[in-house]
């Protein structure tokens, strides 16, 4: 089975990262043909897996461009369109992993005769996306996709409900390899030294800097626990929300929050944070589609809480393998942080009770079987 797989975006975000998990699966058999430069391409090369960076107009296009603002951009990418169309004649498949390049890939697979599977991995809502690209995305999908796969019931559902046929879907969620995120207690010893967290009860945020990523209730919450409790920020803004960077850190100034806020960046050793953190806290303010730091958090044995909205519905057993609050809900969240800060022995069973969960639940080697088994039905679907 040799794939094409296609993403527009040069960031390594949660779309990218899990699709490096499935390419190294297809390493000998794969290309993977992005539309931008950037950490994505450096880190697909790193693992050896044969990456192709197409030059690309496409910042023309965004989630909230006018579509006739789409329609001009598409004017000036049918070069890309041609050579995506050229290179899956070599392949099998073509499978992409964002909204953009599944328009692109629809184009080129009319020309090149090859299926083409939608990897979904966004929640396709007035949340994230203007009506005329939501129209765009269902109406190709519709009509030109052999097989959306989806990443979540939540994202299925969203999909069924902006106009998409559900007879298309199919839900494969992300999976990880648990010895991955397994760490000596010394490094966690070592490293909560370094970034002089000792004493502290550390929670930790493992998400690009974003609105709606809710980074700013967690810093709200934070007013409601007491001095002990710092607050890691792990991430950057990998869409150019750097406004919303700023207030981050007009915020923390603003609540006298000080020395227990730490913005540390994008980082690559997120299992090594992990295991410093004492909670691990999800604060997205619209539906995640998945929300793949959940279930980091539970094969580092972190304990997590998480915002009830979304696939991270499909993730967490309340009180038995993490928490859930409210949207919003500063309060609710701190009073999560604080219960788990007073009883650390609960706290550490939910973890483990978590961990035994997750490693089986969302294992890396089901979430490939699956997915090469739904490659190999489309390769044999009639009419391409
Ligand atoms: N991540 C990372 N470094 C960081 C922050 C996040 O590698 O500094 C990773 C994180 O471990 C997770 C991914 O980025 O694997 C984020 O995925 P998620 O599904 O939580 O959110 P998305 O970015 O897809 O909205």
């Amino acid at each position: 089975m040799k794939i094409l797989f296609l993403d527009h975006s040069g960031v390594l975000g949660g779309a990218e990262l899990s699709l490096l998990d499935i390419a190294r699966y297809y390493q000998d058999s794969c290309l993977v043909v992005l539309l931008a430069e950037g950490a994505f391409k450096t880190r697909l090369e790193q693992e050896g897996i044969p990456v192709q960076v197409l030059t690309s107009q496409l910042t023309g296009i965004k989630r909230d461009s006018s579509f006739w603002q789409s329609l001009s951009s598409l004017g000036q990418i049918l070069p890309l369109i041609v050579k995506i169309a050229q290179l899956s004649r070599n392949y099998d498949v073509i499978c992409t992993n964002t909204q953009k390049s599944m328009v692109l890939g629809a184009i080129a697979s009319l020309i090149s005769h090859r299926p083409l599977v939608y990897y979904l991995r966004d929640i396709l809502s007035a949340d994230h996306f203007n009506r005329a690209n939501l129209w765009i995305a269902v109406a190709i999908a519709n009509t030109c996709v052999a097989k959306v796969i989806v990443n979540s019931k939540a994202t299925q559902s969203a999909f069924v409900a902006a106009g998409g046929k559900a007879e298309l879907t199919q839900v494969i969620y992300n999976g990880f390899l648990p010895d991955r995120f397994q760490q000596p207690p010394e490094n966690a010893i070592q490293l909560r030294q370094e970034l002089g967290l000792e004493g502290q009860f550390v929670v930790g945020s493992f998400s690009r800097l974003s609105p709606w990523k809710g980074q700013h209730v967690l810093l709200e919450a934070l007013t409601h626990c007491p001095q002990n409790v710092t607050v890691l920020l792990v991430g950057d803004a990998l869409f150019g929300e750097t406004a919303y960077v700023e207030r981050l850190h007009q915020q923390v100034v603003e609540l006298g929050l000080g020395d227990r806020v730490k913005f540390l960046g994008f980082r690559a050793d997120v299992s090594s944070l992990m295991g410093v953190c004492d909670l691990v806290a999800h604060t997205s303010t619209a539906p995640e589609p998945f929300g793949r730091v959940i279930i980091e958090a539970m094969l580092c044995r972190t304990p997590i809480v998480a915002t009830a909205a979304g696939g991270v519905l499909e993730l967490i057993e309340p009180n038995r393998t993490g928490w859930l609050v409210p949207v919003n809900d500063a309060v609710n969240l701190a009073g999560v942080i604080n219960e788990c800060r007073i009883h650390p022995e609960q706290a550490a069973v939910i973890a483990q009770r978590a961990y035994q969960y997750a490693s089986h639940a969302f294992h890396l080697d089901e979430t490939c079987r699956k997915f090469s088994q739904w490659m190999e039905l489309v390769k044999s679907f009639p009419n391409f």
